[in-house]
């Protein structure tokens, strides 16, 4: 089946970087002072809760678009929820996507099925898009059995309410766990086949999922990408660190959407 022409997307997760709301400013206000080619694709960047607000402040009128990691599982828009942030309250402020289910989310807080489908809700309702991560461990890659555990994670989907009314705004982030942090990278082939599978399944859910980007993320820098880019696979890249370095999250950018023109 020919693929459609999908949204090209390049994200930066700070995940919790940088160490101070000042680092964090002067971030923001290299990346944007880069002319990035947002005719071919859009460009993200997420940083902590904590640094939210002035970033979506440093980054308004122009088109860099501003998320965050996470939202809460609680439908709740306030509430004793220690630690949370709703989708209400992430909207408010004016975040527009969210990422939901990240591998560290997944490992160090145990995120179940039943609180990623909450949490999707939840940032639909508030009008948020979703950004949602799946990925096999080391050990379940070197068994075979990626695409069983990326089925697995995706069947979530299926339990989304009207999914279909949102479809505009969901981005499948494919991130091999083992690629995260890591400076390791599967073959581009692999993430390729991997990718056709997940368009697929995307159909199994749902026929308003065939414009759904799919991302590729995991040890993505500025020398690696071109290769990334030039599979019409693959939609965009889920980008750790080198989201940090204004110069080098440029060249990655600005070298994925050449290679997409
Ligand atoms: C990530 O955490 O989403 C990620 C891709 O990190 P890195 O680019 O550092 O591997």
């Amino acid at each position: 089946m020919t693929r459609v022409t999908k949204d090209n997307w390049v994200i930066g997760n700070w995940k919790s970087n940088p160490s101070s709301l000042t680092q964090a400013k002067n971030l923001a206000s290299e990346i944007k002072a880069v002319d990035f080619d947002t005719n071919h694709g859009q460009v993200m960047v997420m940083p902590t809760n904590l640094h939210l607000t002035s970033i979506i402040d440093a980054m308004k009128d122009t088109a860099i678009l501003v998320g965050c990691q996470d939202v809460s599982f609680t439908s709740d828009s306030v509430g004793a929820y220690t630690g949370d942030c709703s989708a209400e309250q992430m909207q408010a402020i004016g975040a527009k996507w969210t990422l939901v289910g990240h591998s560290e989310r997944r490992t160090y807080h145990q995120e179940s099925d039943k609180q990623l489908i909450a949490k999707i809700e939840n940032a639909f309702k508030n009008n948020m898009g979703v950004v949602l991560c799946i990925g096999e461990t080391l050990t379940e890659y070197e068994k075979g059995q990626t695409l069983n555990v990326l089925h697995k994670q995706l069947a979530i989907l299926k339990e989304i309410n009207k999914l279909k009314n949102h479809a505009k705004k969901l981005i499948i982030a494919y991130e091999p766990v083992w690629a995260i942090g890591t400076g390791k990278v599967p073959q581009v082939t692999e993430v390729e086949k991997v990718h056709q599978n997940i368009d697929d399944y995307l159909l199994t859910v749902h026929d308003s999922l065939i414009q759904t980007p799919i991302l590729y993320g995991g040890s993505v820098n500025a020398d690696n990408v071109e290769a990334f880019a030039q599979s019409n696979c693959i939609d965009g890249v889920l980008v750790g660190g080198a989201s940090l370095v204004a110069d080098k999250f440029a060249s990655l950018a600005k070298t994925f959407f050449a290679t997409k023109k």
